[in-house]
C-alpha cells in the first residue's frame, strides 16, 4: 500500500532491544492494590464497595458516572482496606480517590463471568454496551471509554479502523510483544470492533513501524486468513504513532486543526485496547490488568510484565531486580511523551504502557541556553508550527498569543525539544501553557455558571415578589367589593315616610 510522506519528526534512539527479547510475563500480586477510581479521561466513578467488604476478582469496584466514564473492577480477589486518598499516577503528585484491596492470594474469578461464542451475532449496541460494562479505555495512553468510540458511527460517516500498533516511543515494546503473542486474540478484538463500528473488513489498517519485523510478521500472517485486514509496515520516525499523522500517512488527508480522525471517517484503536475487547467479549472479562514494558538504563533486567492495575509500581521495580544505580529521572509511558512520577508508591493504571528508570546519560538533561534561532525546532515539528515563536509567547505571559499561533494543534511530541541545541525545554512550555489555558477555560466556565445561577435566583425572587404583589392586590380587591360601607337612607319614600 503506498505511504503519503507526513512532515518533521525526529529519529531517537530506539533503546527497544532492553525489552523486545522479554516475554509477556504475569507479575505475582503485590501485598496491597490501590485502583485509583478515575484511570479514564472523564468523570471518576463512584465507590461501590467499603471497607472490609470481600469481592472476587472482577467485581464492580465503581460504577461510570456520566457519558464519558469508566467502571473499575477488582484486579483480584480479596478484601476491601478502604476508599480513601492516594498519591496518583501523576506527576503532579496530588491524591485522588482510590480503592484499596488487600489480595487472599486465590486470585478468584467471579462465577458468573461469561462471554459469547458468536459476538458477530451481536447487535453493535450490544458489543459497545459490554465493552463499556467492561471499564475498557484507550489503551496507548489517551484513557478515552472505548465504548465512546465505538458509538462515533452514531455521529460520523466512517469507513475505516486503524490499529495503532506503531509503537514508535524508544522503550517500549508491550504493544510489539502483545501483537508477537497474542496475535489471534488482538486480530479477534479487531474485527469485534470493526464490526462494533458498523464497518466490514476492507476497511481495516493495521500499522507497524518495522522496527518491529517479528510483530510485522506475526500479524501479517495471522490477517492473510481474514479478507480485506492490511497489515502495513511504517517507516520508523517519531511520532509515527500520533493518531493524526499515522492518518495522514496512511490515507494522504491531513485532519483539520482542532479536528478528529472521525471528521475524515476514521477510528483509531491500540492492539492492547483490541485484546481487552477480545477478552470482554469472549470471556466476559473486565478490563483487571495491562501489559507494561519496565526499561531504562537504571533497571536491573528489563522486562514486559501482566500487571494487575493499582500495583504499586515499586513491586514492578522490585520484579526486575530492582535498580543497576539510581535513575535520576522515572518516566511514566515513553521518554519523549512520558509524565515524570513522583514517586514509586503510585499504582499502574489502565493508560500506563510503560514504566522507564532513566539514567543522567539518558535523559541528556542539561541547562537551557538562549534561543540561536536555528529553526531546527520548526524543520522537526509534524505539526508544522513554530515551537520557537510559541515559546517566546508562553514565556512572555501571551497565552492567546500562543494560542493564535497554533498551541492547541500541538500534539506534545516532544521532537521541538529533542533538536533544540540550545536544550530550551519547548514541549514543557507546551504542556504548561494548554494546562493554564485549560484551567482559565475551567474558570470561564465556572464564572459563566455562577453568574447563570445569580441570574436564576434574581429571577426566581422576582417572580415570587411579583406573585406576592398580585396575590396583595387580589386580595384588597376582594376585601373592598365584601366590605361596601352602608347606603345612606336618602330616598325620596324614605325622606316622605320620615
Ligand atoms: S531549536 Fe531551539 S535554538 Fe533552535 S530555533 Fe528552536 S528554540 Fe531556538
Ligand atoms: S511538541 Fe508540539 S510544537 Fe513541539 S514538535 Fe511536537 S507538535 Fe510541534
Amino acid at each position: 500500500m503506498r505511504l503519503f510522506r507526513i512532515r518533521g519528526g525526529v529519529h531517537p534512539e530506539a533503546r527497544k532491544h532492553l525489552a523486545a527479547g522479554q516475554p509477556i510475563e504475569d507479575l505475582p500480586l503485590p501485598a496491597l492494590l490501590h485502583v485509583p477510581l478515575q484511570q479514564h479521561i472523564g468523570t471518576p466513578a463512584a465507590p461501590l464497595v467499603h471497607r472490609g467488604q470481600r469481592v472476587a476478582k472482577g467485581d464492580l469496584l465503581g460504577h461510570a458516572q456520566g457519558a464519558i466514564s469508566a467502571p473499575v473492577h477488582a484486579p483480584t480477589s480479596g478484601r476491601i482496606m478502604g476508599v480513601g486518598s492516594y498519591p496518583a499516577h501523576h506527576a503532579s503528585g496530588l491524591s485522588v480517590r482510590t480503592i484499596t484491596l488487600q489480595p487472599d492470594g486465590q486470585d478468584r474469578w467471579r462465577d458468573d463471568l461469561a462471554g459469547t461464542g458468536d459476538p458477530f451475532a451481536l447487535e453493535p449496541e450490544e458489543i459497545t454496551a459490554r465493552v463499556s460494562a467492561a471499564g475498557i479505555v484507550g489503551m496507548g495512553g489517551a484513557t478515552f471509554p472505548a465504548a465512546v468510540k465505538l458509538n462515533l458511527r452514531q455521529r460520523y460517516r466512517l469507513h475505516t479502523l486503524v490499529i495503532n500498533g506503531a509503537e514508535c516511543e524508544p522503550y517500549l515494546t508491550c504493544d510489539d510483544r502483545l501483537m508477537r503473542e497474542h496475535t489471534d486474540q488482538v486480530i479477534d478484538g479487531i474485527r469485534i470492533m470493526a464490526h462494533a463500528l458498523g464497518l466490514g473488513l476492507a476497511q481495516i489498517l493495521i500499522a507497524i513501524e518495522k522496527n518491529k519485523p517479528e510483530a510485522l510478521a506475526a500479524m501479517s500472517q495471522a490477517a492473510a486468513s481474514q479478507t480485506g485486514i492490511r497489515v502495513i509496515g511504517l517507516p520508523v520516525r517519531y511520532p509515527m504513532g500520533s493518531e493524526k499523522h499515522l492518518v495522514q500517512a496512511l490515507l494522504g488527508r491531513e485532519i483539520p486543526a482542532r479536528g478528529l480522525t472521525a471528521d475524515l471517517g476514521v477510528v483509531v484503536h491500540n492492539p492492547a485496547t483490541a485484546f481487552a475487547v477480545h477478552q470482554a467479549l469472549r470471556l466476559g472479562r473486565p478490563l483487571v490488568s495491562r501489559v507494561v514494558t519496565v526499561s531504562g538504563g537504571a533497571i536491573r533486567t528489563p522486562r514486559n510484565l501482566r500487571v494487575p492495575l493499582g500495583t504499586p509500581v515499586q513491586h514492578l521495580i522490585d520484579h526486575c531486580g530492582g535498580f543497576r544505580e539510581e535513575p535520576t529521572r522515572l518516566v511514566s509511558g515513553g521518554p519523549m511523551m512520558g509524565q515524570p512520577l513522583p514517586s514509586t508508591r503510585v499504582p499502574i493504571v489502565k493508560g500506563c504502557n510503560g514504566i522507564l528508570a532513566l539514567t543522567a546519560a539518558e535523559t541528556r538533561s542539561r541547562p537551557a541556553m538562549p534561543c540561536i534561532r536555528c529553526a531546527s525546532c520548526v524543520s522537526a515539528c509534524p505539526c508544522g508550527l513554530l515551537p520557537l515563536e510559541m515559546a517566546a509567547r508562553t514565556r512572555a505571559g501571551d497565552l492567546e498569543g500562543a494560542v493564535a499561533l497554533g498551541l492547541m494543534d500541538c500534539v506534545a511530541c516532544g521532537s521541538c525539544s529533542y533538536v533544540c541545541p540550545a536544550h530550551i525545554p519547548l514541549v514543557q512550555y507546551f504542556n504548561f501553557a494548554k494546562g493554564e489555558m485549560a484551567a482559565r477555560g475551567r474558570a470561564k466556565q465556572k464564572q459563566a455558571e455562577t453568574r447563570r445561577l445569580a441570574e436564576q435566583r434574581t429571577a426566581r425572587i422576582e417572580a415570587i415578589q411579583q406573585a406576592k404583589r398580585e396575590a396583595m392586590a387580589a386580595r384588597k380587591r376582594e376585601a373592598s367589593a365584601n366590605h361596601k360601607p352602608q347606603t345612606p337612607v336618602t330616598s325620596t319614600a324614605s325622606l316622605a315616610e320620615a
